[in-house]
């Protein structure tokens, strides 16, 4: 490693590459600005590569909520026979099910089409602060280390690394030293769907259907209908007969939910959301690691409790794990504004919205605990900008899991359809305030209706929905 100090400029620097921030760096860059995206990890995509379905694409009635950065990158996957499908899993939320692995290909190509510089493996560690400005962060690799400065930053490092290293204010977990689980997915091989689905119908008890009182059909017709649609697609749920003994008799690790999603009909893979250690700081990195031996028992605890109880899973093999421990729940960011989690449940919409978020409020907890809260009507909710620009630094914004919300806010806006969103928006809007030449653009001064019409111009959702 050299230690000599280089020194770099972009018109625009986004930290972290998973939902938000590919999203974010593909919108910067596609409109016009010179971008870097940097990352800590060695591949981008973030959680998007662990197998989980996209939520928050759809409100509960099936109206698309997310467009434009999502339309482009779900097309990549489709070309590269990697989109599995989109559809109601009959319980609250409308799935986007994508081939992990195909999708490392979609991010990739999707940001080297617009242009986007990346520099992976880096890690941001300090940043460079004059008043109310972010000058330049520094980011240390094999090349040694970096100081990069840039006209805005936009942090998409899911734990607000950045925004915090520039002096925002933030507030973590539920202020009391509760987090929402760290989980690892993993995925099975082999499964028959046919059979699985068979169980759901004759086993129906064990499964979470019908949580939003907008469904207005029967339990039993949510159930024909999710088992119509012929995918691989169930939660099992902890108080069912079957994880309740299994849970009680010590096979099982108590769980609130067993997460199925198809990733591949063609490998008849699915993935499993259900391992979970909560109430650790994940910004604690000593504290994060140490979780992963008791992530991997579970994985191979429940992979053999698949095999071994549930019907369909008979011949399966386990087929991996995630590229990392999956965190739910770190930092929130102060902002401007705090999206409010009551807003969100009664799904107000707002004019001066520039992301859209419909995924019912999902806090999970210790053991099988877990609130799940229907957002009304199965509608959608509207994001405006100053809940992602951090109060008092004129040249940072924020998107994804750190956005500036209260608890109950992000327990829905953290999912991946609403961080792409959010993304897409943060990046257009450093895009437009780097066009002026202004060498000391403010995020904040971006004229909105200028915002909101580049975002429709190029597919965002903005308006039109329940
Ligand atoms: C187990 C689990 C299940 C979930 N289930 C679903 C689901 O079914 N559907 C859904 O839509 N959502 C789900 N979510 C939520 C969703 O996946 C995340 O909230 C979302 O992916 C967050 O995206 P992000 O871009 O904000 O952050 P992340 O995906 O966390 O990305 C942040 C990136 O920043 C990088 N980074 C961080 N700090 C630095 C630094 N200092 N320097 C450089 N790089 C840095 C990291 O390497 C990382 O790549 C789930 C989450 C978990 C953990």
């Amino acid at each position: 490693m050299t230690s000599a100090l280089t020194i770099r400029h972009h018109d625009v620097v986004v930290v972290g590459g998973g939902a938000a921030g590919i999203a974010a760096a593909h919108a910067a860059a596609s409109n016009g600005a010179d971008t870097l995206l940097i990352d800590a990890g060695p591949m981008l995509g973030g959680e998007l590569l662990s197998g989980i379905p996209i939520d928050g694409c759809l409100n509960t009635r099936g109206e698309w909520i997310v467009g434009g950065f999502l339309d482009g990158l779900l097309e990549e996957c489709k070309a590269l026979d990697g989109f599995v499908g989109a559809f109601f899993d009959w319980r609250t939320i409308w799935v986007v099910c994508c081939d992990p692995e195909t999708m490392k290909l979609a991010v990739a190509r999707q940001l080297d089409k617009a242009g986007t510089k990346i520099l992976l493996n880096s890690f941001v560690d300090e940043v460079v602060t004059d008043g109310g400005r972010v000058k330049a962060i520094s980011v240390l690799n094999r090349n040694g280390r970096t100081l990069i400065s840039a006209g805005t930053f936009l942090d998409c490092s899911g734990d607000g690394d950045l925004a915090v290293g520039a002096g925002a204010e933030f507030l973590s977990g539920d202020g009391k030293g509760a987090y929402q689980p760290v989980t690892m997915v993993f995925r099975m091989a082999g499964v028959d769907s046919d059979r699985l689905m068979q169980f759901a119908e004759e086993e129906e008890e064990n499964l979470a259907l019908r949580e939003n009182p907008w469904i207005k059909e029967t339990r039993e017709e949510c159930l024909r209908a999710l088992i119509k649609q012929g995918y691989p697609k169930l939660f099992l749920k902890a108080d069912g007969p079957l994880m309740a003994k299994s849970i009680e008799a010590g096979e099982l690790y108590p769980t609130a939910l067993i997460g199925v999603t198809p990733v591949s009909m063609r490998r008849r893979e699915v993935a499993l959301n259900t391992t979970r250690v909560a109430n650790v700081d994940a910004t604690d990195t000593r504290a994060l690691s140490a979780t992963m031996p008791q992530l991997i028992d579970q994985v191979w605890n429940c992979q053999s409790f698949m095999r071994k109880r549930v019907p369909g899973f008979e011949n399966a093999a386990f087929a991996g794990i995630a590229p990392r421990i999956g965190i739910r729940e770190t930092r929130r960011i102060v902002g401007e504004e705090t999206l409010d989690g009551d807003d969100v449940l009664a799904a107000v919409k707002r004019t001066d919205g520039i992301a859209k978020g419909g995924h019912h409020v999902d806090i999970h907890g210790g053991g099988t605990d877990q609130v799940r809260k229907p957002i009304r009507d199965g509608g959608s909710y509207d994001i405006p900008l100053g809940c992602l620009l951090p109060k008092g630094i004129e040249n940072v914004a924020v998107a994804g899991r750190c956005l500036s919300a209260d608890r109950q806010a992000h327990g829905s806006a953290r999912v991946m359809g609403t961080c792409m969103a959010m993304g897409q928006a943060i990046g257009t809007a450093a895009a437009i305030a780097s066009d002026g030449n202004d060498p000391h653009p403010v995020l904040g001064e971006v004229p909105l209706s200028r915002l909101r019409e580049r975002l429709l111009d190029q597919g965002a959702i903005l308006d039109g929905t329940h």
